[in-house]
This record gives C-alpha cells, structure tokens and sequence, in this order.
C-alpha cells in the first residue's frame, strides 16, 4: 500500500473546506460545506478552517467566520484572481503540507471535482466522490462518507483509514446553509504563495460566464417526466403561477424536450424546495434523491402504484394531460383573485 505524503499520526484535528468562488462571491456550495463542517467540527470537537484562494480576498474572511469557520486560511496572489488548475493545485497543496488537515472538503463542481481530484493524487490519499452524506466517528476519528453505488441500488459507507487527507466532494444542494447569530473566531492565516508566471502552461484569455440557472435555490419546482409526452409548456405555466423553476427527470432531457441543466436527481439537481409537483413521473430513487428534502410533494401520476406516490403528501391519480389543463386554468383564476 502507498502511504499518503502525511500520516494519520501527523495530521492536524481539523476539517478544512476549500472554498470557492464566483465573482468575488462565495459559492452556495462553499456555504453549505461550511455548515455541514461545523456540525461535524462541534460533533468531534475539531477545528474548522475555511481555505481560501484568490487575489485580495480578505473582504470574505467576516462571511467565513459567520458560516462557523474557526480559522481562515488565506492564499492571496495575483495568479490566484482567476481559477487554474495549475495555480490552486500547487498553493492547496502548499496549503495543505502546512496545516496537515484530518479532513478536506471540497464543492463537487466542475473546478473543485478537478483540484480535488490533482491533489489526492499529488498526496497520495483517496477521494470519496459526490458524497450524498458525512459524518464523523469520534470514536475512531474517522471520516465516513455516504455514496450511492450500483446505480443508486446500495448507500456505501467509505472510510480511508491509514491515508491522511481524508476528502471528499459533495454536490450543489446536498447540505443546507446557514449562519452563525454570533461568533467569536477571529483567527486568520496567510499562506504563503511562491507562483511564478513560468510555471504554468495555461492562461486564461477570456472568460465567457453562461446564463445558467441554479435550480438548487428553487423554491417551487415544477417537475415533468415522460408521462407528460414533452409537454413542458404546461410545466412552465404552472412554474410561473407559484414563481418557481422547471425541471425534469432524464428521459425527458436525453429526448431533447428540456436542458440537461434542469435534469433533478443523482446526477442533476439536488434542490431543497419548499413545493415539489412531480408531472408524469415514476419515482425512481435516482430522480428522488433530487427533491426528497421537498417540504411538500405534489404528484400526478396515472398509475395509482407508481412509486412516487410514496414520496408524496398529495397524490392525484389522474391523466396529465387532462387534469393539467384544468389545473392551472383553476390556479391561474386563483392567483388573479388573490392578487387583484
Ligand atoms: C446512474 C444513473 C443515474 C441516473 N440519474 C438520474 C437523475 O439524475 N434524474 C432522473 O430523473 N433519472 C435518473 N436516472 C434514470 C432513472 O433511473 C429513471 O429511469 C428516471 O428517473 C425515470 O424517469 P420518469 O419517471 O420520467 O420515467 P418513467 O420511469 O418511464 O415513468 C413515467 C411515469 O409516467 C406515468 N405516466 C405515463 N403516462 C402518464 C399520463 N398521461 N399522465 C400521468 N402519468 C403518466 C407512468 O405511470 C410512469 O409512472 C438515472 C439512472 C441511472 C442508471
């Protein structure tokens, strides 16, 4: 077996989340990670250090303190403005020989998947990918990560015991967020940078940001699956009538009716709505995942024993295509009545 460039024996007690950002922002992503790091800092009485790179950053280290990091870790550099993969692998690794961190977290985006991935080879440990849960075994000090395996079919609990960091990734909207009332932790690190121009083969040219949309923060989601025969017109009209998001289970994007950027489930969204109308779906584990963590969950489905049933607190056991018409024409009378 390779031993990891750091020991258990060596590590520090603490749980390091590498965070991200977006134009000068913390990701939401970077905000859950460091909610869900506190709980399991408080749980196993560790520390909580928020690693943060970029160029004159130190105006988000007050946010960091507020989502329960106890230390920043600050890695400022001129080459750090933009992501590289180059840049961020070589300070995170810096970063990382200094503090030895038991535990590193990192946002499973497409930045975060690729750094992640770097660095557990460059320190010779393992990476626990798309975690669906975390927690740690104050008995043994270990970090137990949650993945789905076989198709969704079986959780797997992974364990790295002798190979230190122990790291994972976890998707968008897996934990939630929020903040501290007050907090005391005031402690702030400079990691020291040694970057050099030459030293990296990629520069960016230009930056081209897409129009995406963040279904994660969706509080309605309108969702339709094949029952509906591509008919996300009217998954749109009732989306606008609770000013929420569409979003669909695969068949529906693999046939081209919708964007694969609102495919929800195990590998789409994972949202946390309070309202969830699932349109024509079954209710497959791997599109479940998605919206389980919906405060309501509204289906239509013409089969009375389809699965999704089980998932839900209302279910209407109809034909989409004819109750849906109805449906929004009553909610559409309804909204105006309410807002006249
Ligand atoms: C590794 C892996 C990852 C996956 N990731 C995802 C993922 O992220 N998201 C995802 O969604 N899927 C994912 N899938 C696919 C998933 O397993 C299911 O196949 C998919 O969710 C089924 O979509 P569906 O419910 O729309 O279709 P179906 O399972 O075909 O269900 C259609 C439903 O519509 C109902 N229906 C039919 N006609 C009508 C009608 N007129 N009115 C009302 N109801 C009607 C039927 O009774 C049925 O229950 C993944 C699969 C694998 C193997």
């Amino acid at each position: 077996m390779v031993a990891s460039i750091y020991s258990p024996e060596e590590e520090t007690k603490s749980i390091w989340i590498c965070l991200e950002l977006k134009a000068g922002t913390l990701t939401p992503v970077s905000r859950e990670l460091l909610t869900k790091g506190r709980q399991l800092a408080k749980e196993a009485n560790w520390t909580l250090v928020g690693l943060l790179l970029g160029n004159k950053v130190e105006n988000l280290t007050d946010e960091i303190f507020a989502y329960g990091a106890n230390e920043v870790w600050i890695g400022s550099h001129p080459l750090l403005e933009e992501f590289s993969i180059e840049a961020y692998s070589h300070a995170t690794y810096q970063a990382i020989l200094d503090g030895k961190p038991s535990i590193l977290l990192f946002s499973a985006t497409p930045n975060s998947r690729d750094l992640a991935g770097r660095l557990a080879v460059r320190l010779r440990t393992g990476l626990n990918a798309d975690c669906t849960d975390l927690r740690v075994d104050t008995e043994r000090d270990m970090l137990v990560a949650e993945v789905t395996g076989f198709g969704g079919g079986i959780l797997a609990y992974l364990e790295s015991p002798h190979h230190r960091p122990q790291m994972a990734t976890v998707r968008p909207g897996v934990f939630t967020s929020d903040k501290l009332e007050s907090h005391s932790s005031r402690i702030i690190h400079q990691v020291p940078i040694t970057l050099e121009r030459e030293h990296l083969h990629t520069k960016t040219i230009e930056r081209v940001v897409g129009e995406g949309i963040d279904l994660t923060q969706a509080e309605v989601l309108v969702c339709g699956g094949r029952g509906i025969a591509g008919d996300f017109a009217s998954m749109e009209q009732l989306a606008e009538i609770f000013s929420g998001e569409v979003g669909a289970t695969r068949p529906p994007v693999d046939e081209g009716h919708i964007e694969r950027e609102r495919q929800i489930g195990q590998t789409g969204v994972i949202g946390h709505p309070k309202l969830a109308i699932a349109c024509g779906i079954s209710g497959a584990f791997h599109f479940i995942v998605g919206i389980q963590d919906a405060n309501t969950v509204v289906a239509i489905n013409i089969d009375p024993e389809a699965p999704i049933f089980e998932f839900s607190d209302y279910c209407i056991v109809e034909d989409a295509s004819l109750i849906l018409p109805p449906l929004i024409q009553a909610l559409k009378e309804k909204h105006k009545v309410i807002h006249d």
